[in-house]
């Protein structure tokens, strides 16, 4: 089986980016990722040229949703908005034919029963309009996180497979992410797969700290504290498109990837 692999991209240079470094599978943004706006990928000639010179290039689209997205949270003054931000993201994604739109798990606070995160989740897929499929992810640190532990996890799975909308509900595992939140990589697909069935696209990064720290610090491969078979362990068993996300040139990344798998 052949796993494409790629990179997180600038949208505005999306396509020259993503060939440059050897990149099959180009994840972008639609704004200021720490912004509440999606004004667009930027690219110079429009969202249509994009999708366009995409496919064109044999190169698969994803987008990530801004960080502040908390779709968990109780509190309406942040849950209210990240369901419309969440919303108009999935919009912009199906403008530039995007196979999926990456958002956190998100969290409660420490004085929130993690249910109501969970039910909270459920609502937010119901009041959704859209065929771009939400691809959750697991995220590294805090202890109220929706997508950290296995157990949450499972507890999120089952609450958004109770929304008329579960259709569009998929998965993406980051490696950072699991192995900085305390999840075994040896066994991660396997448990994952266990729980929602699928894993739609994996974010092959390396850590800059150890198991279990909870800490969200991407490294590039063999510069971080993922041993190097584990990592790409990973990646051939979820068999799903790879996105690398560390800053810098990530065609030595993509390089490093391909040798392995
Ligand atoms: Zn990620």
């Amino acid at each position: 089986m052949s796993i494409r692999i790629g990179a997180h991209v600038d949208g505005a240079d999306a396509v020259a980016q993503a060939r440059a470094i050897g990149a099959e599978v180009a994840q972008v943004f639609l704004g200021d990722p720490q912004s509440w706006k999606v004004t667009g990928s930027g690219y110079p000639r429009g969202e249509e040229a994009l999708r366009d010179d995409a496919a064109d290039a044999g190169i698969a689209l994803f987008v990530h949703a801004p960080y502040g997205i908390n779709v968990a949270s109780t509190n309406n003054r942040i849950r209210i908005p990240s369901r419309k931000l969440l919303q108009a993201t999935l919009d912009g994604a199906a403008a530039i034919g995007a196979r999926g739109v990456v958002v956190h798990g998100g969290h409660v606070t420490a004085k929130d029963s993690p249910e109501t995160g969970f039910d909270n989740w459920r609502k937010a897929i119901d009041s959704l309009d859209t065929d771009v499929p939400v691809l959750i992810e697991n995220t590294a640190g805090g202890d109220h996180a929706m997508a950290r532990h296995l157990d949450r996890i499972e507890q999120l799975w089952t609450a958004v497979q109770a929304s008329s909308n579960a259709n569009v509900v998929g998965f993406t595992l980051d490696t950072c992410h699991a192995w900085a939140g305390g999840i075994d990589l040896a066994t991660a697909v396997a448990d994952i797969r266990a729980i929602t069935g699928r894993i739609d696209l994996v974010h092959a990064n390396d850590s800059r700290d150890d198991s279990g720290s909870g800490a969200d610090r991407h490294a590039h491969f063999g510069e971080g504290r993922i041993p190097p078979d584990l990592l790409a362990g990973v990646v051939a068993a979820a068999g799903a498109p790879v996105v690398c996300e560390t800053h810098g040139d990530m065609g030595p990344d993509i390089a490093w990837l391909r040798a392995r798998i």
